[in-house]
């Protein structure tokens, strides 16, 4: 099942892909994952239909309780900043506002010149879990999107800690559909995933390359604090950010920003 949540007559609605339409129902995406049973109600739900490609996507999830980020989780990634391989798994936060839509314009702050790309795959949790093993965690597996992890680098770098570079207003495109875990083979997935600006490829890799995997993310997390339906939590970039190309490459007002990951889909996002 793949699900959006799209803004239709004034409201953001969920919906459920079906073919090239969209079947919307009356619940925001985030209402709808915290009723219990949400799958069997999100399948069963008819509604308006609309185009897809005529939607407004919002962000898939547009009110999480938690958006958490892992830094530095991909060894080819950790390659590149030349930083030794991180013992456990290292978070850092961002806040609902920085979130838009998978074809909403990417306001570039006025205030750097660095902002930069970073793919990552992105799980979105679907039922409350506390102290999981990794052997059980992806049962809390709502499913997987796709979020630019869109980074201003010189404020990233201004301190010890990453918040302030990572959470810009209106510069993290999150969507567009939530693949739910059936959809692909079972355990682990294993997927490609790219970032090109203008069509020119910045970021090609595999999930396969990650240091921590979606269950030990997962385990990590929720021994710290509860993980609840709607929580986000993006795995990290792979290599191939602007910021340590040689030179540094960042993006600038009129760039189209693709995002893509096999079989979830792609966000385009123009820089203004
Ligand atoms: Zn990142």
């Amino acid at each position: 099942m793949r699900l959006a949540n799209i803004r239709l007559n004034g409201r953001t609605r969920a919906a459920r892909a079906d073919g090239d339409t969209l079947v919307v129902f009356e619940d925001e995406l985030t209402d709808l994952l915290r009723r219990p049973g949400w799958p069997d109600i999100a399948r069963a739900a008819g509604g308006v239909r609309v185009p897809a490609a005529e939607a407004s996507f919002a962000p898939l999830v547009t009110r999480p309780d938690k958006i958490i980020c892992a830094g530095l989780n991909y060894k080819g990634h950790i390659a590149e900043t030349g930083r030794p391989t991180p013992e456990h798994p290292f978070f850092f936060a961002k806040f609902p506002a920085a979130l838009i839509g998978a074809r909403d314009d990417l306001r570039l702050p006025t205030v750097s010149e660095q902002t930069d790309w970073e793919v990552e795959l992105t799980v979105v949790i679907g039922q409350p879990v506390r102290d999981v093993s990794a052997a059980d965690a992806l049962a809390a597996v709502a499913g997987y999107t796709i979020m630019n992890d869109v980074t201003v680098r010189d404020w990233q770098h201004r301190g010890p800690t990453w918040l302030a570079g990572k959470t810009f207003e209106a510069t993290t495109p999150l969507g567009p559909y939530l693949v739910t875990p059936e959809e692909f083979p079972p355990g682990e997935v294993d997927l490609e995933l790219t970032c090109s600006v203008n069509g020119a490829q910045m970021q090609k890799s595999r999930t396969s390359d990650l240091l921590f995997g979606v269950p030990a993310l997962i385990s990590y997390m929720s021994q710290v604090i509860t993980l609840l339906p709607g929580d986000i939590i993006a795995t990290g970039s792979p290599s191939g950010v602007g910021g340590l190309m040689k030179p540094p490459r960042f993006l600038k007002p009129g760039d189209v920003l693709t995002t893509a990951i096999e079989g979830i889909g792609e966000l385009r996002n123009v820089c203004r």
